[in-house]
């Protein structure tokens, strides 16, 4: 078999959900779309049913991936739906849906349904995507409120700069999103990671933590408290083949790296198909028999180079962490000019596998 793992500390997914509420002590949901950011959304949302307050994913099919598996809290569409006829569905599978549209109140209004269905309002409160602008906010409520089909209604705005401390953005919005709903008395939900972290004083009903439950710093900067943020991924791999080359040669594709002196350059079964970045410079750090070594060469589909040449001990079959507990997803997301989220749910082909599934929250 590839030597290529992703393997899945599910006992630190569940640590990360529990910092997540000592941070917001109103109820969470813990977000798990795409497939938990890369992590497997059915294992990690079964690691996470004796605690989490409910799920949160991007559409239909994957909160009826969940539902297929047991899963029995809440899960709320972030998207809401895309069509009517999606409703009778989202019935029968007791989903939430977030609405952002003036078609989908008509939508839900026209539609015979069994049962009415709980709704998150989304207010367009600065980051100009999707929602009702401020203005249009309350009258959007009213229309939602007097639908028989609709049951409970939670007002959701979602923060663009909560990672930046700096800017004054995420306060601005919060601003604009209480001030809109001050008459309505509804329960809110404003906070993702960021927030949750970095700016307790949003408080509302719930929480939206993603990336934080994988174990990523969602601050620009790190602080002293995404420095607890154990990462629940660690991708791994082993050296399988070693080269002993003179000064002056070049490695891989478009012969990016030339080795500046006689160097040993370990080859790793671990590729841009795995979905370790393409985009990762020369440099780019990995554990190497416990010891940080540096990505040389392009990295290729299946497979890619780092240099030995300071790693006498290392050689064919030794172990190597892409990211994980030593060298930070951060980091490597860094050297390659991207972020951790695109860099975890891009992880495919390489096995997982899960470790802690059966203890108990802690
Ligand atoms: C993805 C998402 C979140 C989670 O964001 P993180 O930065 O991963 O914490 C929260 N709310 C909404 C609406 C989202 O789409």
């Amino acid at each position: 078999m590839r030597p290529a793992y992703a393997h899945i500390d599910l006992a630190a997914l569940r640590h990360k959900y529990q910092l997540a509420k000592q941070f917001s002590p109103n109820k969470a949901l813990a977000v798990v779309k795409a497939d938990a950011y890369g992590h497997g959304a059915v294992q990690c949302a079964q690691a996470l049913t004796d605690c989490a307050d409910g799920f949160a994913v991007a559409c239909l099919e994957e909160a009826i991936e969940l539902r297929s598996a047991g899963i029995k809290q809440p899960i709320l569409l972030l998207e809401g739906f895309f069509h009517a006829d999606e409703l009778a569905l989202c019935v029968e599978h007791d989903l939430w849906l977030v609405i952002h549209a003036h078609w989908q109140i008509e939508a839900l209004t026209r539609s015979p349904l069994k049962q009415p269905i709980n709704c998150w309002l989304k207010m367009d409160s600065g980051m100009h995507r999707v929602g009702f602008f401020p203005h249009d906010f309350v009258g959007a409520y009213q229309r939602l409120r007097q639908c028989a089909n609709v049951g409970q209604v939670v007002a959701m705005t979602h923060l663009a700069q909560a990672d930046d401390v700096q800017s004054p953005a995420a306060s601005q919005q919060c601003a604009v999103f209480s001030q809109a709903i001050k008459q309505l008395g509804v329960p809110t939900s404003l906070s993702n990671s960021a927030a949750v972290l970095a700016w307790p004083q949003i408080v509302s009903d719930w929480t939206r933590p993603g990336i934080m439950l994988y174990g990523s710093n969602p601050l620009l900067k790190p602080t002293e408290v995404t420095q607890q943020l154990k990462p629940v991924m660690s991708l791994q791999s082993r050296i399988i083949a070693v080269r002993e080359l003179p000064e002056g040669e070049a490695i891989g594709y478009g012969a990016r790296f030339v080795t500046q002196k006689a160097s040993r350059i370990g080859v790793v079964a671990m590729g841009y198909a795995d979905g370790y970045p393409r985009h990762a410079q020369d440099g780019t750090p990995m554990l190497v028999e416990g010891h940080r070594a540096g990505l040389a060469g392009r990295v290729s589909m299946d497979m890619l180079t780092v240099d030995l040449t300071d790693l006498p001990q290392a050689g064919v079959g030794s172990a190597v962490e892409l990211w994980g507990k030593h060298i930070s997803v951060d980091e490597v997301a860094h050297c390659a000019d991207t972020i951790s989220y695109s860099m975890l749910t891009n992880i495919k082909r390489v096995q997982k596998n899960y470790l802690n599934a059966d203890l108990k929250a802690e």
